[in-house]
């Protein structure tokens, strides 16, 4: 696997492996990988003859008050991860090699869309994600780029924001994967101590009892939402920030439940704050 920490160094291998017609897949992370990761790797080797996969804490998308310098880091496991998973080149950048001092250049969706969900507590989140995807997609130039459910709410502002730039760029979700226990996998899972792990099982056992409601047929968003959140409150441990049903594209709330919608939480344990999601009718 080729470890690329500059700019120069992608495009140049980049530029190889178009010119020898091949596609190539990205997958952009934060590193800490997991196997929710590795399955957007995986799908990228499926699809495209090479696979990039970015490992950068990008700090434009957290605000001063949160985890930038906790994030956590494991630079040797993600190496070893994504050479079991066949990925070509690991692009690692510096924060000084992605963005030049006093950068002032952001790409922002000036819309409500992404002032809903995760945008409420996360006002300028969203802004910092595109920007650094856009910049990974101008260095990379990939066929295809690779995106977590789990992030549904990133994953429909990037298909936007695609299409809007013309990027030309095709974007793919892929499912959530959790742990054995239901809990979807997150680099943050590692903030909770043991207690709040049990409570943080709180979230998952929404989510499938929801999704549950749906499927037998209860359509009205109040009494899927309410039974959700009774479920997440019965939990000392947990604090609601949102548990909502919103239209998959616009992000914006919904009375009625079809194919489609997104019902979407944000769960505190502690001071840890975890979200899970699923889709009415599946992920299309
Ligand atoms: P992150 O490193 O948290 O920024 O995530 C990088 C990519 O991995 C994003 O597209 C996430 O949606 C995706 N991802 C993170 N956790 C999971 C998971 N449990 N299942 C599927 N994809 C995930």
């Amino acid at each position: 696997m080729i470890i690329a920490k500059t700019v120069k160094e992608v495009r140049e291998y980049v530029a190889k492996w178009h010119k020898d017609n091949l596609t190539v897949g990205l997958v952009p992370t934060m590193g800490y990988l997991h196997e929710g990761h590795a399955s957007l790797v995986d799908k990228a080797r499926a699809d495209c003859d090479k696979v990039v996969v970015s490992d950068f804490v990008n700090p434009t998308q957290f605000a001063p008050n949160e985890d930038l310098e906790a994030y956590p880091r494991d630079f040797e496991h993600d190496c070893k991860l994504l050479e079991e998973h066949g990925c070509d080149m690991l692009f690692y950048p510096s924060v000084e090699e992605m963005y030049v001092p006093n950068s002032k250049t952001f790409v922002e969706i000036l819309d409500e869309m992404p002032k809903q969900l995760c945008g409420k507590t996360r006002p300028i989140h969203f802004r910092g994600v595109c920007t650094v995807v856009s910049k990974l997609f101008n260095i990379v130039q990939p066929d295809k780029a690779f995106f977590g459910q789990k992030d549904a709410q990133q994953l429909a502002i990037i298909r936007r924001m695609t299409r809007e730039m013309s990027y030309g760029i095709e974007i793919v979700g892929c499912p959530i994967i959790r742990e054995s226990d239901g809990l979807a996998k997150s680099s943050r899972n590692t903030y909770l101590s043991p207690e709040e792990r049990k409570a943080a099982l709180v979230l998952s056992k929404a989510i499938f009892h929801g999704e549950k409601l749906v499927k037998s047929g209860i359509s009205d968003s109040k009494t899927v939402l309410d039974e959700m959140k009774a479920i997440i409150s019965a939990e000392p441990l947990a604090k609601i920030d949102y548990v909502s049903a919103v239209d998959g594209v616009t992000m914006f709330p919904v009375d009625k439940i079809s194919n489609g919608v997104l019902v979407a939480i944000a769960v505190y344990i502690g001071k840890t704050r975890l979200i899970d999601n699923f889709i009415a009718g599946g992920l299309k």
